[in-house]
């Protein structure tokens, strides 16, 4: 049976490598870091999800986060089927979209107005330039290991001296695009003070995770958090928190409620879209009436708040809100994360567990890391055969250890249980 599976992964990888490019059409989904064959998806259901060939896995990826009521919830895929029915997209305004806004709104109150977009990436980008045409200023600071999507200017890697501009990380981004870029270590106060002494007037954003989930889950300190504002309301920046992992996930009004913190612009994705392709960004009045038509700023989508995803994210948002939802899955992410530290800790495995509401993070180190190279310092090798001895007890994790996972309400304490009980015989092994 397990060569069967092997043989149909493997076939429809080769297939698919042919003619889309690595296999697949986002790259982490290709296996690259851990190695082994990606498994194709053939459906989803709550918990779990089932490969081509019918293994089922307990799912901790939750397509990276929006599945955080469970795969196919049954209410949500009424709202998507009721709404397919009328129509699939107008290219004009519907009465959904303002009320998903203003759901969203209440939800998070620094956010006066706010905008839909099709993706995360849509998303900041356009929140980068909001703040540049709100400040007419050109540079933006970032954090190394932060995630932000694939716009040019984010895809930046730290320059040769600490407060030197960036270079671009990916071939085909032109150096120019990314001059104006400063990458900053994460929870580094000084150097954000020192970048902010130095250009302080020329910087138009602060763009970062609150927590990030992009090079696994690593936790801002608390002073971080409160410079990253005094600094930025001092010097004119706009504080752009990234919430498109974090909103709704570690906590129903995301880090932001956690942090009580008020950035000036938020950008969200992943569950507010319920698994449909939905994002948003939105803050202060003063700066989203800088968008066009009000403003000069340009920003347009032909699928912008599309009806179906609207619906969709309406429902996910209408479920998340009910009695007791937060509380649970927050004791479900912890009862899973404690438990897989149990587990190593029995078996002298060198190892480290957090998590934050829905958000967890799984370090083959002696603590949780503060920046991103501290995680890169990280046993990279122990996280790959964890990744494959859990994967053999079908239990799925991101197939990187510098993903963050997700745990959804359709987990039970029972499942969770059996994980950890997979866990104990995966460190077993590695002890040996
Ligand atoms: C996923 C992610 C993005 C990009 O969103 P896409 O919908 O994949 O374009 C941006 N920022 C953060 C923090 C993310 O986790």
């Amino acid at each position: 049976m397990k060569e069967l599976t092997m043989n149909r992964n493997e076939s429809l990888f080769n297939r698919a490598k042919a003619i889309i490019p690595g296999g697949v059409n986002s790259p982490v989904r290709a296996f690259g870091s851990v190695g082994g064959v990606p498994r194709f998806i053939k459906k989803a259901e709550g918990a779990y999800v089932w490969d081509e060939n019918g293994t089922r896995y307990t799912d901790y990826v939750g397509s990276w986060g929006p599945a955080i009521v469970g795969h196919a919830h049954p209410e949500v895929i009424e709202a998507v089927r009721e709404a397919a029915l009328g129509g699939l997209s107008f290219g004009a305004p519907t009465e959904g979209e303002i009320v998903i806004a203003e759901e969203i709104a209440k939800i998070m109150p620094s956010v006066e107005q706010l905008r839909l977009v099709s993706s995360g990436t849509e998303a900041t980008m356009t929140a980068i330039r909001l703040a540049r045409g709100f400040t007419g200023r050109d540079k933006i600071i970032k954090f190394e290991g932060c995630y932000h999507g694939h716009s040019d200017s984010l895809l930046v890697k730290a320059g040769s001296g600490l407060l030197t501009f960036g270079n671009p990380s990916s071939a085909g981004v032109p150096a120019d695009f990314t001059k104006h870029t400063l990458v900053l270590e994460y929870n580094n106060i000084a150097q954000l003070e020192e970048a902010f002494a130095q250009s302080g007037n020329d910087i138009a954003c602060v763009i970062l995770e609150p927590f990030v989930g992009n090079m696994n889950l690593v936790r801002p300190s608390e002073a971080f958090v409160k410079a990253l504002r005094e600094l930025t309301e001092k010097h004119g920046a706009v504080l752009i928190y990234d919430e498109v992992m974090t909103g709704f996930r570690v906590a129903l009004g995301g880090a932001q409620s956690l942090h009580g913190i008020k950035p000036d612009l938020t950008t969200m994705g992943k569950v507010i879209g319920g698994g449909m392709p939905l994002a948003a960004f939105g803050g202060r009045k003063d700066i989203m009436e800088c968008i066009s038509p009000l403003g000069g700023v340009y920003q347009a989508g032909t699928l912008s708040g599309n009806p179906i995803a609207v619906a969709a994210g309406l429902k996910t948002l209408e479920i998340i809100q009910r009695e007791g939802f937060y509380e649970n899955l927050t004791a479900l992410t912890q009862r899973l994360a404690n438990g897989i530290a149990d587990a190593a800790k029995a078996h002298g495995v060198e190892f480290t567990a957090d998590s934050v509401g829905g958000m967890f993070g799984l370090y083959f180190a002696n603590h949780a890391p503060q920046n991103y190279a501290d995680m890169a310092r990280s046993n990279i090798e122990g996280f790959k055969h964890f990744f494959h001895g859990m994967l053999d007890r079908n239990v799925a994790f991101g197939p990187s250890a510098y993903e963050a996972g997700f745990v959804s309400a359709a987990h039970t304490p029972e499942l969770i249980d059996e994980t950890i009980a997979a866990a104990h015989e995966v460190f077993k092994e590695m002890a040996k």
